[in-house]
């Protein structure tokens, strides 16, 4: 059960006092608290788990501070739908608002190499009007001795010109809970310029201790990506492991599963599935066709595979888009070959924002449908 409060409900007052008093002595029931501080208001949530077969709606929602009370499933209990549950989707960080209903395009380079390539992509996003960006500093290999990116080395500079390119968000891939201090502490000490979105890997979908460390704070939003080998509903519940933690601005990124099934691309590219997560949790979607294709290799149509890709998981309502580009993929340290190219830039945010237009489109032809059966 979840009992959402009164918005604004000070936690000094009396009725937030006397509905803690009751929820905490219920037999059996063990409460945890959330806050959710969204652009206008603060929301506190309170998840009542363990016995709460029992309990009424009614009962709940007759004490003081509570508005109203959702009787929640036992799958993803925060970040998932429950019925009658119309709590929103997403969220804002850094000025850029994330949703199940909007998109965000973060294209940039898998790994930062040399200051001239970041410099070149940032203005180039700058040039197009883009505001977020994927920077990977902290880079898992399969390899050992394959570069592993410039860890915090790189990042004041990486943050200084994301701030004068007026970069807001950089998706940033991070392999040990150390890094989150790192990247916290150079953004602190430049004035925060820029800001960052934690992603956790498909080789770390579910290293939970790893997950529990993000979660454990709400500084930064997370993006979860699919572990290539596991179900849906494991990687949901690694989704949720942030959550339970606290830190519920978690954006869920489908990037292909591996199996020979997938050639000849790199992994099987698995964007059906954005509506389905849409339906089963109340996440924004995001789509990485670079991760998923893992080429440049082209149809006769002369549209890249990774462009349509792209195309396939937009129409079908993601919500943001991961790409690899570089200035000079020959140059690139890592994933040079599947990157897309600056000059390609223009051309594929313009097919993406068609692409968005048409979902839009599909949705009021599905609308009209129902209306017209309902009469
Ligand atoms: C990446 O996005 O740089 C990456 C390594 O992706 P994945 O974890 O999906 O392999
Ligand atoms: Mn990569």
């Amino acid at each position: 059960m979840l009992a959402i409060l009164h918005p604004n409900t000070a936690l000094d007052s009396e009725a937030y006092r006397q509905t803690m008093e009751y929820l905490e002595n219920l037999p059996g029931v063990s409460i945890r608290v959330h806050e959710i501080q969204g652009a206008s208001q603060r929301l506190t949530e309170i998840y009542l788990l363990g016995d709460t077969k029992s309990l009424e709606k009614a009962e709940i929602e007759a004490l003081p501070a509570v508005e109203r009370a959702i009787r929640i499933s036992e799958d993803y209990r925060i970040l998932g739908r429950h019925k009658d549950d119309q709590r929103q989707s997403g969220f804002t960080y850094n000025g850029v608002e994330f949703s199940q209903n909007n998109l965000n395009i973060f294209a940039g380079l898998c790994a930062v190499d040399v200051p001239e390539h970041v410099e070149m992509m940032l203005q180039a996003l700058e040039d197009n009007g883009e505001v977020c960006t994927r920077m990977g500093a902290y880079k898992p290999r399969t390899n050992p001795y394959s570069f592993q990116g410039h860890g915090k080395g790189c990042l004041p500079w990486v943050f200084e010109k994301a701030g004068k390119h007026g970069t807001k968000v950089i998706a940033m891939e991070i392999t040990h809970e150390s890094h989150i201090e790192e990247i916290d502490t150079c953004l602190e000490k430049l004035g925060r310029p820029t800001g960052v979105m934690l992603q956790v890997g498909t080789r770390n979908t579910q290293n939970f201790e790893l997950l529990k460390a993000i979660g454990r704070q709400s500084t930064y939003p997370v993006l979860l990506k699919r572990g290539f080998g596991i179900t849906l509903n494991e990687s949901l519940n690694a989704a949720e492991y942030l959550a339970s933690e606290g830190n519920a601005n978690v954006i869920f990124c489908l990037r292909g599963m591996k199996t020979e099934a997938g050639l000849p691309h790199r992994n099987m590219v698995d964007f059906a599935h954005v509506p389905a997560v849409k339906r089963l949790t109340r996440m924004p979607v995001c789509v990485d066709p670079s991760h998923s294709v893992g080429s440049r290799d082209q149809s006769p149509d002369g549209i890249l595979d990774v462009m349509h890709a792209t195309a396939q998981g937009v129409i079908a309502g993601a919500n943001m888009v991961l790409v690899d580009f570089h200035p000079k993929p020959e140059k690139a340290l890592v994933d040079g070959p599947q990157a897309l190219l600056m000059s390609e830039l223009p051309a594929y945010l313009k097919d993406i924002r068609l692409c968005h237009e048409t979902w839009k489109k599909r949705q009021a032809i599905y609308q009209r449908l129902r209306e017209t059966t309902a009469e």
